[in-house]
């Protein structure tokens, strides 16, 4: 029987856990599939997409930076990666490529693990990329109660606002949009429970934290998309203060189980992965 392929699109990739995750995921389940990381440039996206539909093509994983330009080759969008036009998860059906996004899904899982739930809580995410979109589009489907959005006042200022908007209307949630800059940060991270950070500060060695220490309370959980260096400045600034703290650690082996769960229609045996690549 032929193997069906899974991929992993984007550049760089090298150093992906993703490739290892599925292919244990697949050999566990005895799925006759295998998934490989390849470095795609801007100008190869459209042949790639056009081969998947030819190949004996199981799913792909899209990540940084194609998140967004890959929606143009796609067929379909589930409602995540419509409001968040941002996709990380390609599935094939009926002649068609549907796009999805699980990051969001994905970093709410992680939360679980902490028993941290993010109904009915006030959220404040710094960054507004393709991350931290999926995670708002998600956290608002699921209940949050608030939002606040914290990005540089730059050329997508206006484009955050309108998702904003968009995402408000769509929900019961309320978004809203700051300037990470502002003086208003300080009183925003105080009325909410969960902060996260979605932008990539922290993760060079010679990154300070993207926020103050200051800013922070003992009582405000915060996380971390980032889990390369696995205690960002972030996070160690809110360990001593005593908040609990979540990396992203555990988003990627989520929103990778997701993912499984979409191709192959089998749950992911998270606790083998888990044991093997996560301890
Ligand atoms: P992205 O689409 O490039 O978005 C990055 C965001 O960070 C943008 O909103 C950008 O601001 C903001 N930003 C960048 N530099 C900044 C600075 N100096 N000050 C303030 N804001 C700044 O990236 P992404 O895909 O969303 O990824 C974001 C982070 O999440 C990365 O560290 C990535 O590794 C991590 N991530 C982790 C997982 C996981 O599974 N754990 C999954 C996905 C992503 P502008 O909007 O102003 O440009």
């Amino acid at each position: 029987m032929t193997t069906k392929k899974a991929y992993l699109i984007g550049s760089p990739v090298a150093h992906s856990l993703s490739p290892k995750m599925h292919n244990l995921a697949f050999s566990q389940l005895k799925i006759n599939a295998y998934y490989e990381a390849i470095d795609v440039q801007n100008d190869e996206l459209q042949e790639i997409i056009q081969s998947f539909r030819r190949e004996n093509f199981i799913g792909a994983n899209v990540t940084m930076p194609h998140k967004n330009n890959v929606i143009k080759y796609l067929d379909e969008l589930d409602i995540t990666s419509k409001l968040s036009s941002s996709v990380n998860t390609i599935v094939p059906k009926d002649d068609k490529l549907i796009g999805f996004s699980t990051d969001g899904k994905g970093f709410i899982d992680s939360l679980t693990t902490y028993d941290v739930n993010i109904k009915e809580k006030k959220i404040l995410i710094l960054g507004a990329g393709g991350a931290a979109k999926s995670i708002i589009v998600q956290a608002a489907l699921d209940e949050a109660s608030q939002i606040i959005i914290a990005k540089r006042k730059n050329s997508s200022y206006q484009d955050t606002i309108n998702f904003a908007n968009t995402v408000t209307n769509t929900t019961n949630c309320t978004i809203k949009v700051i300037d990470i800059n502002s003086s208003i940060l300080e009183a925003s991270i105080n009325e909410s429970d969960i902060l996260i950070n979605a932008t990539p500060i922290g993760m060079k060695e010679n990154d300070t934290s993207i926020i103050p220490a200051k800013y922070l309370n003992h009582n405000i959980i915060v996380c971390d998309l980032i889990y390369e260096p696995n205690l960002t400045p972030l996070l160690k600034s809110a360990n001593d203060l005593g908040c609990k703290t979540i990396n992203g650690k555990y988003m990627l082996l989520y929103q990778g189980a997701r993912s499984f769960e979409l191709w192959t229609g089998n749950k992911m045996p998270i606790e083998i992965v888990k044991a093997k690549f996560f301890s």
